[in-house]
């Protein structure tokens, strides 16, 4: 684990960060996306990690958990809100592959979902969307919700991953889209 005073693993895999507001899905998304419940805890506290906890995937890559955004201290002038922690982590991080931004499928993508698009667009770091709760609307809403964000967001459908933690919907998807940003190192 990683406080805010910067300590990094010795890594020398590619790493894959996942990034969203608190409550958004994080920690259940990890759990169903590495098979074993007890490796991410589950929060009920929003903001309460400050914190970037890294796991190993299989000597393969690496997944560094960013704390979750949008109960922090939100900066006016800068376009990045997060804070020093994810901020620098995003700028500093050379074994950086992409990001995957968690956001729930039922709400509008928030200025700091789209602020942290634009800023890994500014860093050259590929971004791909995971729509949390997926299990939470219909089929034929879910893929209306899909459409709508990608259009918000102005990206490729193919680059938003409806998911669901309680269902397993997505999982696949999102692992190959994982190993894909890894393998294109
Ligand atoms: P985090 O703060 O982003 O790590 O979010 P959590 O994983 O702790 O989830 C926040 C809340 O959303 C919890 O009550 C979870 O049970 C719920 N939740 C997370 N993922 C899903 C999902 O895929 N489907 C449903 N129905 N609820 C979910």
């Amino acid at each position: 684990m990683a406080s805010a005073a910067g300590w990094r693993p010795e890594n020398t895999l590619p790493e894959v960060a996942l990034a969203g507001r608190s409550n958004v899905g994080k920690s259940s998304l990890i759990n169903r996306l590495l098979g074993r419940r007890a490796v991410a805890r589950v929060s009920r506290t929003p903001g309460r990690t400050r914190e970037i906890n890294f796991f190993r995937i299989n000597d393969r890559f690496v997944l560094a958990d960013l704390p979750g955004y949008g109960y922090a201290r939100i900066s006016k002038e800068r376009r990045a809100v997060w804070g020093p922690l994810i901020e620098g982590y995003l700028r500093e991080s050379r074994a950086l592959r992409g990001v995957v931004l968690l956001m729930d499928i039922r709400r509008e993508p928030s200025a700091d979902d789209r602020a942290m698009l634009d800023f890994l667009g500014s860093l050259h770091v590929p971004g791909v969307v995971a729509l949390t709760k997926a299990d939470k609307l219909t089929r034929t809403a879910a893929a209306t919700r899909h459409r709508e964000i990608a259009s918000q967001l102005d990206l490729p459908e193919e680059q938003i991953i409806p998911f669901s933690a309680q269902t397993g919907q997505g999982r696949d998807d999102l692992a190959r889209t994982m190993e894909l940003l890894v393998a294109d190192a």
